[in-house]
């Protein structure tokens, strides 16, 4: 499928995808990367090392889309239970391959969300070290992750923000956040951040609720809410895919809408890999804003 508006736009887009763990879902993902490439994301990024996995599946669908296609693309990259030595080799691989942009995490053991993150004796201790550290292996845009609503581990937001300072110190470019719904949240989150003096753009990652169950669990995990209103809005369309489609790019479109209003101007979109419902919120926001102009004019 593609775009069925123009792929124009006035605020900058990354899509996020993962390595895709059978032929299936690489299918899909070669599909998705196809389709929304139409609406010109300033990056595309792949994630990397998450359910035990390393650097080759990240490399392979790295590799690929600087080889076949035009996308600006990201590698992520964590440095749990990995040597400087090790990351560093991985980073001279993703750089052979073309890879001029990072977003360098620090990631979770590969024991799971949850338990006691301990860094490696000869690693980098955090993703603030990380930073610090492709700074000295190459010129690389970078790209850090940021918490609206705390990072799980992290004793309070205070604490998240001086982290966050950290990246920002050590050479980051950008802030790409973890998912919310609620954007006064990402609002006070953001006063807060410049009131500690970090100027780098903080970009709202968004998440098109593929599945809002599913959603919940996963964002447990991750320590991000999910307000009551989307039970609502969600609620009796659960067995009907079209229609909780429909709710999605809703949703989706609403809360892009109002950060526009707000005067944000980027977004990453994380697209679990599938292209439809991404589509219909790109559409229904155009529709959106066309609208707003024409009432404005
Ligand atoms: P950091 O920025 O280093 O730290 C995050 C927080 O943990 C800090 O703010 C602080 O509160 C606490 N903390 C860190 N170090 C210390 C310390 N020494 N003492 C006390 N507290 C500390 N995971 C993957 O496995 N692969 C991916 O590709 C991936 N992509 C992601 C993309 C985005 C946009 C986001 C938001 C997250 C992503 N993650 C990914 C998840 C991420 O790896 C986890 O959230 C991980 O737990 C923290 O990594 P980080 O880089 O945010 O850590």
């Amino acid at each position: 499928m593609t775009p069925t508006l123009p792929p124009q736009k006035s605020f900058g887009l990354s899509f996020e995808f993962f390595p895709p763990r059978s032929a299936d879902m690489e299918g899909q993902l070669w599909d998705a990367v196809l389709d929304l490439g139409a609406w010109n994301p300033d990056f595309v990024s792949v994630t990397y090392g998450a359910g035990g996995s390393t650097k080759a599946p990240t490399l392979s669908v790295v590799r690929r889309l600087i080889r076949e296609t035009a996308l600006p693309t990201a590698a992520h990259l964590t440095c749990v239970d990995a040597s400087r030595e090790e990351t560093r080799s991985v980073v001279e691989e993703f750089r052979a391959a073309g890879v001029r942009r990072i977003v360098a995490l620090r990631g979770d053991p590969a024991s799971g969300v949850g338990t006691e993150y301990r860094p490696h004796a000869d690693g980098y201790a955090n993703a603030a070290e990380l930073v610090a550290g492709l700074r000295e292996i190459g010129n690389f845009d970078i790209s850090v992750s940021a918490y609206p609503e705390k990072h799980p581990e992290s004793a309070d937001l205070a604490f998240d923000i001086e982290m966050l300072k950290r990246k920002a110190d050590a050479g980051a470019a950008r802030a790409l956040t973890q998912f919310f719904f609620d954007n006064d949240v990402y609002e006070r989150y953001l006063d807060k951040v410049r009131a500690a003096g970090i100027d780098m753009p903080i970009v709202p990652g968004i998440m098109p609720i593929q599945n809002l169950t599913q959603l919940k669990r996963f964002a447990g995990r991750c320590g991000a809410s999910v307000p009551t209103f989307l039970d609502r809005r969600f609620e009796g369309y659960e067995e009907n895919p079209a229609d909780r489609a429909k709710v999605a790019a809703d949703v989706a479109a609403e809360q892009i809408d109002d950060l526009l209003n707000r005067g944000v101007t980027d977004f990453h979109i994380y697209t679990m890999n599938r292209s439809g419902l991404i589509n219909q919120v790109l559409e229904q926001l155009g529709r959106a804003r066309r609208a707003q102009a024409d009432a404005a004019a």
